[in-house]
C-alpha cells in the first residue's frame, strides 16, 4: 500500500491516529490496535492509543499515548485487550464528549478508529455528529482558541467491530466472534465425552443476548440435540417438540443430550426459557440424569484464534486506509467482512440494523429477526435443523425422486471431512435419499469385492461426526484413472447416481477425471460436486477450503510456543517449515496471525538478495531490542519454497551472520498441522457447504443421463470466491483457473495481502525493479 497524500492538520507535523477498545472486551483486539499502530505509522502517520475506551479521552493527560512500531510487538497473541477497556457512563452525557474532544484537539487527533460494539460505535458516531459543535462550544467557552481549533474542523471515525456475539449486522463475523466459538466448542467437546460415558444430557448456556450466533454455531459445530436462540424462539409447544425429539435420539441409540441455551432465549411470547427449565423437563418428562453448565466468562478470554488474529490486522490496516481516504461527506464506515472479502459499510446503518432485530424481536416479529441477521445466518439455522432431526416428514421427497449419492473422501485428512459427510447424510436421510459411503477413496471402490468397502450410513453411524478429526470413512490419494474401467463398472453395479467428493486437489482432479472420461462412460453422467477440503487450501475455485482453518490454528500454536520457549534465552530466530505444497497460502496467513519477520513461499521463491535484506532486517530488530520483545522471532518458510534454501540452510545462514548476536532454530511441525479437532469455523462450514452441495445435486433429479452431462454445473466445485458462495463449472475451473502444473489457482486472492504481512512487519522490500 503506498502512503496516501493527505496533508496533516497541523502544518509541519504528521497526521494523529487515535485507536482505543471499548465496551466487552473480545479476543483479537490487540491485533486491531497493532495493525492500526504499524499501518499508521507505515503511512507515515503518528500513532496513539487511547487507554481503558472513552474513559481515557474523556480523562486525556497520560491517558492519551504515543505508541511506536516496537510498543505493540507481541500484540497478536495476547488475550482481551492490553490497551484497557471499560464503560464510561460520562461519555453518554455532552459534558463528557465535550471534555473528549478538547483532549483530541490538544494532542493534535483528528481522526479515531474504535474497537467494540454497537454501544461504543453509537457514541462514536454520536461523537462525530456532534464535533463542530463542541468544537465551537470549547472556543465559546475560551477553553480553546480559534486558532487552535481551525486544524480540526472534522472529525474522522471509523469502526471495527469488536464483539464475541457476532451481533453486528451487515458484517459476517466480528473480531473475536471465532476464538470465543472456539471456547465454547471446546467445553462442549469435553462435556460431550462425560456426557457420553455416563448417558447424561447437559443444558448448556452460552452468550448472546440478543444475538443467537454463538448458541446456534456451537449447535452446528458439535451436534447439539437442540439449540435455544432470541432470534427464532421454538414453537409454542416447544416443551413437547424439544422431549420427542431429544427422545428420538435417544430411542436410536443415543447415549447423550446437549442442549444450548443462549442467554437471551426465549419462547414466542417473550417468557425467557431458561436453562434450569430445560433441565427440568428433560429430567422429569424423559428421566435423563441432566446437568447444567453455565460457560460465562470463560467465552470471553484467551488468545485469539487465527482467523481473528487475520481478520483483526486485515481490518485494522483497512481501517488506516479509511481514514487517510475519508472527506469531510464521507459517512463515518465500519470495517466488514463479507464471507471472504473485506468491505466498509456505513457505521449508522449498521448500528440501526443491529438494534432494528432486538426491536423485532420485542414485538415478536420473528421473521424479520432472522431476515435482519445476514444470508449466512439464516444458511446455518436451515443447515442444523436438517441436520441435527432425524425424523423430517415434511422434508422428504416423492419415493421417484430419491436417489443413492456416493460420498467420497480423497487426499490427505482435513479437519471438517467428517462433519462434511454428516451434513450430506443427515441431508439425504431428511429428503429420503440414500447415502453410500465409499471407503478408503477409490483404490477403495476399485477393490470392491473387499467386504464392506461400499456401504450405506446410517443416522446413527454419522451422528457423532460433527466434531470429529481425520476421515471416518477412510480417505485415499488414488485416482479414478488408475482404473477407470472397474470405477465405472462400480457406478453403475452400486447404482451411484450422484457423487458427493471431499476432498484437496487429488478430489479436484479426480471430478476433472471423472468428468472428461463420461464420453466412454455413461456411469460417469451423474451430478457431482466436489467439497475442497485440504489444509494446503490450494484447490482451485474456492478461496477456502475446509481444514485450511484447523491447520492455521495448530500452526500458529506452534509458532507461539516456539516464540514463548525464546523468552528466557531471548534472541534467537525461528525458521519454521509449514505445509501447503506449491501453495504458500497457510505461511502466508499463519505470517499475518502471528506477526512473522518473513514468509517465504514457493510462489516468490526464495534469492539471494531477500535473504541479505531479511538477515540485515533481523540483525537490527535484534539491536533495537531493548527487552520489550522478550519473546523469539519467526520466519515461516513453505516446503517447496525453493530447493536450494532449505529450512535448514537457512537457519545455517543466519547463524553465519549473526555472529553469535542471536541464534536460529528450525521447527517443522510436518503433520501436528493437521491438527486434532476440526476448528469450529471448518466444522460449520462444513456442514453449511454440504448441505448446499447436496441441494445442487438435487437439481439433476429426473434429467437423462445426455442432460446431465450437457450441463456444465453437473460437475461442480462449491466454494467462496470474493463475498459469495458458489458453484463453479468444473469445465471452466479446471481449464482457466488452474495451475496443474504447480497444483494451485492460478489467482491466488491472498497475494494481495503479502504487502500487508510486509508493511506489519517492518520488513524491507526490493528495490524497484529488483523483483522479489
Ligand atoms: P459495546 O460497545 O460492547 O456495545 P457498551 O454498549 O457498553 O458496549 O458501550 C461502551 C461505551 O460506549 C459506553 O460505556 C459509553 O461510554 C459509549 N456509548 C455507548 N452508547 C453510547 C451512546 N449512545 N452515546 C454515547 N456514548 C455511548
Amino acid at each position: 500500500m503506498a502512503p496516501t497524500e493527505i496533508p496533516p492538520p497541523l502544518p509541519g507535523k504528521k497526521r494523529r491516529i487515535g485507536v482505543m477498545t471499548s465496551g466487552g472486551d473480545a479476543p483479537g483486539m490487540n491485533g486491531a490496535v497493532r495493525a492500526v499502530v504499524r499501518m499508521s505509522i507505515a503511512q507515515n502517520c503518528e500513532a496513539y492509543v487511547i487507554l481503558e475506551g472513552y474513559e481515557g479521552l474523556v480523562q486525556g493527560g497520560d491517558m492519551i499515548k504515543e505508541m511506536g512500531w516496537e510498543d505493540v510487538r507481541g500484540f497478536l497473541s495476547e488475550g482481551g485487550t492490553l490497551i484497557g477497556t471499560a464503560r464510561c457512563k460520562s461519555f453518554m452525557e455532552r459534558p463528557g464528549r465535550l471534555a473528549a474532544a478538547k483532549n483530541m484537539v490538544l494532542k493534535g487527533i483528528d481522526a479515531l478508529i474504535i474497537c467494540g460494539g454497537d454501544g461504543s460505535l453509537t457514541g462514536a458516531d454520536k461523537f462525530r455528529g456532534e464535533w463542530p459543535g463542541l468544537v465551537a462550544e470549547l472556543v465559546e467557552k475560551g477553553e480553546l482558541t480559534a486558532e487552535q481549533v481551525e486544524p480540526f474542523k472534522h472529525l474522522n471515525i471509523v469502526g471495527l467491530v469488536g464483539s464475541i456475539d457476532n451481533d453486528l449486522s451487515m458484517t459476517d463475523a466480528t473480531i473475536g466472534c471465532y476464538s470465543s466459538l472456539g471456547r465454547i466448542c471446546e467445553s462442549v467437546d469435553y462435556i460431550d465425552a462425560t456426557a457420553f460415558s455416563h448417558q447424561r444430557a447437559f443444558v448448556i448456556e452460552v452468550m448472546g443476548r440478543h444475538c443467537g450466533w454463538l448458541a446456534l454455531m456451537a449447535g452446528v459445530s458439535t451436534g447439539a440435540d437442540f439449540v435455544f436462540i432470541p432470534e427464532n424462539p421454538p414453537s409454542d409447544d416447544w416443551e413437547k417438540e424439544m422431549c420427542h425429539i431429544i427422545k428420538q435420539h435417544r430411542d436410536m441409540g443415543k447415549r447423550k443430550t446437549i442442549v444450548i441455551v443462549a442467554e437471551g432465549a426465549i419462547d414466542r411470547n417473550l417468557n425467557k426459557i431458561t436453562p434450569s427449565m430445560v433441565k427440568d423437563l428433560l429430567t422429569n418428562q424423559l428421566g435423563l440424569d441432566t446437568r447444567i453448565t453455565t460457560l460465562g466468562h470463560v467465552q470471553r478470554g484467551g488468545t485469539a484464534c487465527a482467523y481473528d488474529r487475520m481478520l483483526s490486522t486485515l481490518q485494522g490496516a483497512e481501517a488506516v486506509k479509511a481514514v487517510l481516504e475519508a472527506t469531510p461527506e464521507t459517512p463515518s464506515p465500519v470495517i466488514c467482512m463479507i464471507e471472504n472479502k473485506i468491505v466498509r459499510r456505513p457505521l449508522l446503518e449498521a448500528v440501526k440494523q443491529t438494534h432494528e432485530v432486538a426491536e423485532a424481536i420485542g414485538a415478536k416479529d420473528f421473521d424479520r429477526a432472522m431476515s435482519l441477521r445476514d444470508a449466512e445466518f439464516a444458511e446455518y439455522y436451515q443447515a442444523y435443523n436438517i441436520t441435527t432431526s432425524s425424523d423430517q416428514p415434511k422434508l422428504r421427497l416423492p419415493e421417484n425422486q430419491r436417489i443413492r449419492v456416493g460420498i467420497i473422501h480423497v487426499g490427505a485428512p482435513a479437519g471438517g471431512m467428517n462433519a462434511a459427510t454428516r451434513a450430506a447424510v443427515a441431508y439425504c436421510l431428511a429428503r429420503g435419499h440414500t447415502p453410500v459411503a465409499i471407503h478408503n477413496g477409490f483404490p477403495g471402490l476399485q477393490r470392491h469385492h473387499d467386504e464392506g468397502a461400499i456401504k450405506e450410513i446410517s443416522w446413527l453411524d454419522a451422528e457423532s461426526w460433527a466434531s470429529k478429526g481425520g476421515s471416518e470413512i477412510g480417505t485415499n490419494r488414488g485416482l479414478p484413472s488408475t482404473d477407470l474401467e472397474t470405477t465405472a463398472m462400480c457406478f453403475a453395479k452400486y447404482n451411484i447416481q450422484a457423487l458427493f467428493l471431499v476432498g484437496g486437489f487429488e478430489a479436484f482432479t479426480a471430478v476433472s477425471e471423472l468428468r472428461k472420461a463420461r464420453e466412454h462412460y455413461n456411469s460417469f453422467k451423474i451430478p457431482m460436486v466436489i467439497l475442497p477440503a485440504t489444509v494446503s487450501n490450494n484447490v482451485p475455485g474456492t478461496e477456502y477450503s475446509i481444514g485450511s482453518d484447523t491447520c492455521l490454528n495448530s500452526l500458529i500454536q506452534y509458532c507461539d510456543a516456539c516464540r514463548q520457549s525464546a523468552s528466557a534465552s531471548r534472541r534467537r530466530v525461528f525458521i519454521i517449515e509449514t505445509q501447503g505444497g506449491a501453495s504458500g497460502y497457510i505461511a502466508s496467513i499463519a505470517g499475518l496471525s502471528i506477526g512473522a519477520l518473513a514468509v517465504y513461499t514457493p510462489e516468490e521463491g526464495i534469492n539471494i538478495k531477500m535473504l541479505d535484506r531479511d538477515i540485515d532486517h533481523l540483525r537490527e530488530t535484534f539491536a533495537r531490542d531493548k527487552g520489550q520483545g522478550r519473546a523469539g522471532k519467526i520466519i515461516l518458510r513453505n516446503e517447496k519454497a525453493s530447493k536450494t534454501y532449505t529450512t535448514e540452510i537457512i537457519a545455517n545462514m543466519i547463524r553465519e551472520e549473526a555472529k553469535g548476536r542471536f541464534e536460529a532454530r528450525v521447527g517443522v511441525p510436518g503433520h501436528f498441522q493437521q491438527g486434532t479437532t476440526p476448528s469450529p469455523m471448518d466444522r460449520v462450514r462444513a456442514t453449511r457447504f454440504g448441505v448446499k452441495s447436496l441441494q445442487h445435486i438435487e437439481q439433476f433429479i429426473g434429467k437423462s443421463k445426455d442432460e446431465i452431462a450437457a450441463d456444465p454445473m453437473s460437475a461442480a466445485v462449491i466454494g467462496i470466491k470474493g463475498a459469495k458462495v458458489l458453484f463453479s463449472p468444473m469445465e471452466q475451473v479446471e481449464s482457466k483457473e488452474t495451475d496443474w502444473k504447480d497444483r494451485r489457482p492460478k489467482d491466488e486472492f491472498w497475494m494481495d495481502l503479502k504487502s500487508i504481512i510486509n508493511t506489519l512487519s517492518g520488513r524491507p522490500q526490493a528495490p524497484k525493479g529488483e523483483g522479489a
